[in-house]
């Protein structure tokens, strides 16, 4: 894919910001005068909602595209919104609309994303795909492809999180090695995140943004409501623009490279350790893998299991507080062990099982 950057900003963040749906001319007129002062790059506003359960303010229609209208004259911000069918999409075309952006619950359907891919067809409009709200990178890439092929070329990603079940501190966990994943893929693709939807809340909103533009994201996507506490969707996450501008100066945005000799020189003797200490480490598991080979061997000649569940608890539990008592996580630990685990596993199983 050859897709070009939407933005093109260099060095500060991509700002996306406005509220979680279109309420009222009022509110999405108060909303973009404030953040127009901001500078932001991009106001969005839901005009249809998807929302988990029927009943709930399933969105204004179209008679939101008229305000968003009305926000382009009044402030020149460009403009954004949710799109999931033709309709939609038709919609907002006749309503002068910037950039689209494809929700989570529609990039998980290959159905949906290719109508809309068809209703696209010849038009040169900007694209904005958001991942599937489950983990799972190819179906994102497969609707950054069909949106492709359709002949868009302007496309971004929005990161914003996955869905779960059980108790976690995110709405939306980031499982930030999926975007990562995405962005060493095609790294020409500008990748957003999306902080409001991966925390649900306020009090975590800035560390999320921080995190994402620590790993070198190209923007934040963020709600922002004149008066969150009364918003009639996602109320919990949405800020005040007065806090969405403190949120954004007090972001730390470093640069990616330096030209400071001295700098580049340590930075690169770090990297040549790091690099030594990787081919160590491959080597070592290569002779522990070895060992393992060994003992599947031994256990075939003498018809014994290959899972002695006692005895792998004993190593988890011993290497794992060998691991705490120098700093590494009981997390990585026990991800590490279970791998290396897992492969030991593979090679006796392959020995033993061979004729
Ligand atoms: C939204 O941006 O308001 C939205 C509905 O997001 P998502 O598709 O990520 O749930
Ligand atoms: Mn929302």
């Amino acid at each position: 894919m050859n897709t070009f950057p939407i933005f093109n900003k260099k060095n500060t963040p991509i700002l996306i910001a406005g509220p979680c749906s279109a309420e009222s001319e009022e509110q999405v007129l108060k909303t973009a005068h404030a953040l127009a002062k901001q500078n932001i790059d991009l106001f969005r506003a839901g005009i249809w909602k998807p929302r988990t359960r029927p009943g709930s303010f399933e969105g204004v229609g179209k008679i939101g595209l008229k305000w968003l209208q009305k926000v382009k004259q009044e402030t020149g911000l460009k403009v954004t919104t949710e799109v999931a069918n033709t309709i939609h999409i038709h919609e907002a075309l006749s309503h002068e609309i910037d950039v689209l952006w494809i929700g989570a619950r529609t990039t998980v359907n290959p159905f949906s994303v290719q109508e809309i891919a068809d209703a696209l067809q010849g038009i040169d409009i900007p694209v904005m795909i958001k991942n599937p709200i489950n983990p799972d990178l190819k179906l994102w890439v497969g609707a950054i492809e069909r949106i492709y092929n359709a002949g868009i070329k302007k496309i971004a990603v929005i990161h914003r999180g996955f869905s779960h079940h059980g108790e976690s501190n995110f709405r939306n966990i980031p499982r930030w090695q999926i975007p990562i994943e995405l962005k060493r893929l095609f790294p020409q693709l500008e990748i957003i995140c999306d902080n409001s939807h991966i925390c649900g809340r306020r009090d975590t909103l800035q560390k999320v943004a921080q995190k994402a533009i620590d790993l070198n994201f190209d923007g934040l996507m963020t709600e922002i409501h004149p008066n969150p506490d009364e918003a009639w969707s996602d109320a919990a996450q949405q800020i005040t623009p007065k806090i969405y501008k403190e949120l954004i100066n007090g972001l730390i945005v470093r640069s990616l490279a330096s030209d400071n000799p001295k700098f580049i020189e340590t930075l690169e003797h770090l990297r040549l350790e790091i690099n030594e200490i990787d081919n160590e480490l491959i080597h070592i598991l290569g002779r522990r893998m070895k060992i393992a080979d060994k003992i599947g061997q031994y256990k075939k000649e003498n018809n014994i299991a290959i899972l002695q569940t006692s005895r792998w608890n004993e190593i988890l539990d011993k290497q794992i507080k060998k691991g705490n008592k120098i700093g590494l996580s009981k997390n990585f630990m026990s991800i590490l062990l279970r791998a290396i685990h897992q492969e030991s596993i593979n090679h006796q199983a392959e020995i033993m099982n061979k004729k």
